[in-house]
């Protein structure tokens, strides 16, 4: 299959719907069709040829949504940059990918002079933004006016499609090649669960489009036709009026967003009846999260995806019968239909059902590799398996549950202690907005449970009263021995919370090994 099949079948089904809402704009997908052919002229005629890298930096719009059909369309690659990256970082992921045609935004055409000092290689610019074009860019709207439709290059399969920049959570990304098949089969078998989605319907994206999270969202909207409803960067006001005016009936969000949306005064008085599901996953949830998030959308369901970039992205998925379940609420879910996924030891046995081990999983989701990183790519795909870095167990019925990053882990006198439990522990006390629970180095125990917490607004506790709140719930060696109150956690760009920041205060080598 290939990524442009969608635009091709909507057309011919439904020329008329909105294929995109952005802002006070709408467009057909005839009229996308008609664009995309000729954006893909347009970048033919720059030079792009077919495996060349084309990037885009840009905040979420119709014209990113353009950009993931065009450039398959003219046989070329994806490579969306992360919008949170430094021009360093994101220079570094230019110049690593070879990519010498970048599409930009308004948000980010002030960094270009220092893009191009880093990547002198950069050799064509592309403003997609809707404010003035800079000087020596050339003008979105103006190429796919000067361009005639060229024919789909109708290749997909098992060719790249992308080179997605893992998010940096742990250390420097690293670029996953993805064909369509692969970004496909896990979009095909996230929509096969069916509690994800309904033809024809309209998907919000408010989670950043550059993002697998967002992109599986988008593909599998577009295979089952209907429209996409674009809000530029997650904000709670932007979410609830996009709700409103244009009743969106689904959305992925990651856990963070579900957070802020479920403590937003706006939020909490906006009409979100019209939201039937919401796929969530990235990162970990606590129940008390999802508590708040069904009161404030009391009429969706929550379907959680468990996954990574490796893995075109998802792996499980727990369905929203699930949540009603005491226990399995905290899991990630079940294998989705087109993923194996198993737990094993550090010599990849399979260990009992119960038993901590590292998530490995097989499919024809699993990346191509990593680009120009044979080693990382042998390491990560021994054996045929993707092995994930996640620490999980799963039970009799096949449910995963995700404990911990294994690098995340803490070991505290000798006894395994999973951040999950603890913030799960520590998110149930009302005074709590959200948290993380970190290794920080300590004299006695080798490592100390030590938690980062930003208070709801307000709201007044003590560390003493959270440590008794969590051992009412957790065992005590697990309870947090330090509690530190922060305004904000720092978060990456696909909202996850970079704990190696919150880590380095403590350990005098930020690069240092904690385990
Ligand atoms: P990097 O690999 O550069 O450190 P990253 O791992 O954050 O960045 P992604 O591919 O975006 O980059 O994220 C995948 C990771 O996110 C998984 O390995 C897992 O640790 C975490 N994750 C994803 N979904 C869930 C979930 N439902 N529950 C818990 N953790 C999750
Ligand atoms: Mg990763």
């Amino acid at each position: 299959m290939h990524i442009t099949q969608a635009l091709h079948r909507a057309v011919q089904q439904a020329p008329d719907l909105p294929a995109t809402v952005f802002g006070e704009r709408t467009r057909t997908w005839a009229e996308c069709a008609d664009r995309v052919a000729r954006l893909a002229a347009a970048l033919r005629a720059l030079g792009v040829a077919s495996g060349d890298r084309v990037g885009i930096l840009a905040l979420n719009s119709d014209r990113y949504h353009e950009y993931l059909l065009a450039v398959p369309w003219a046989d070329a690659v994806l490579n969306p940059a992360n919008v949170r990256w430094s021009a360093a970082e994101i220079a570094y992921s230019l110049a690593d990918s070879g990519t010498r045609v970048l599409l930009v935004d308004d948000a980010f055409a002030p960094m270009l002079p220092a893009l191009r000092a880093a990547h002198p290689e950069l050799a064509t610019v592309i403003h997609c933004g809707d404010g003035p074009t800079p000087a020596g860019v050339l003008a979105y709207e103006d190429l796919v006016a000067a361009h005639e439709p060229v024919e789909d290059a109708f290749r997909g399969g098992a060719s790249l499609a992308g080179v997605f920049y893992t998010g940096g959570t742990t250390g420097s990304p690293k670029g996953v090649m993805l064909s369509h098949d692969n970004m496909i089969i896990s979009a095909l078998g996230t929509a096969a669960n069916g509690s994800f989605m309904t033809p024809g319907g309209r998907t919000l994206h408010a989670a950043p489009m550059f993002h697998l999270a967002d992109l599986a969202a988008w593909t599998a909207r577009s295979l089952l036709g209907g429209t996409h409803v674009i809000v530029p960067a997650f904000d709670p006001t932007a979410v609830a009026a996009a709700v409103e005016t244009h009743r969106t009936e689904d959305a992925l969000l990651v856990p963070v967003m579900i957070q802020v949306l479920a403590d937003s005064p706006v939020v909490q008085a906006a009409d979100l009846s019209s939201m039937r599901r919401v796929l969530y996953g990235a990162s970990p949830i606590s129940e008390a999260v999802l508590d708040r998030a069904a009161k404030v959308m009391p009429t969706a369901e929550f379907t959680q995806a468990y996954g990574m970039t490796e893995l075109s992205p998802v792996a499980t998925l727990l369905d929203p019968a699930d949540h009603a379940h005491p226990v399995r609420r905290r899991s990630a879910g079940r294998a989705a239909p087109h993923a194996l996924v198993r737990i094993v030891d550090a010599d990849d046995v399979e260990v009992p059902r119960g038993t901590v081990g590292e998530v490995v999983v097989r499919g024809d989701h699993v990346m191509l590799g990593y680009w120009n990183r044979p080693e990382e790519t042998a390491t990560a795909l021994r054996g045929g398996w993707m092995h994930t870095g996640d620490g999980a167990y799963m039970d009799e019925d096949g449910y995963v549950f995700v404990v911990d990053r294994l690098k995340d882990m803490i070991v505290s006198g000798g006894e395994n202690v999973y951040s999950a439990e603890v913030e799960n522990a520590l998110a149930r006390h009302p005074a709590v907005a959200s948290c993380a629970v970190i290794g920080v180095p300590d004299d006695e125990w080798g490592e100390r449970v030590h938690a980062v917490v930003v208070l709801q607004p307000g709201a007044e506790t003590s560390a003493e009263e959270l440590r008794e709140h969590t051992k009412t719930l957790i065992a005590g060696y697990k309870s947090p021995r330090s509690v530190e109150f922060v305004d904000a956690l720092p978060v990456s760009g696909a909202g996850k919370i970079l704990k190696r920041e919150l880590r380095a205060r403590y350990w005098a080598d930020a690069d240092r090994q904690v385990h």
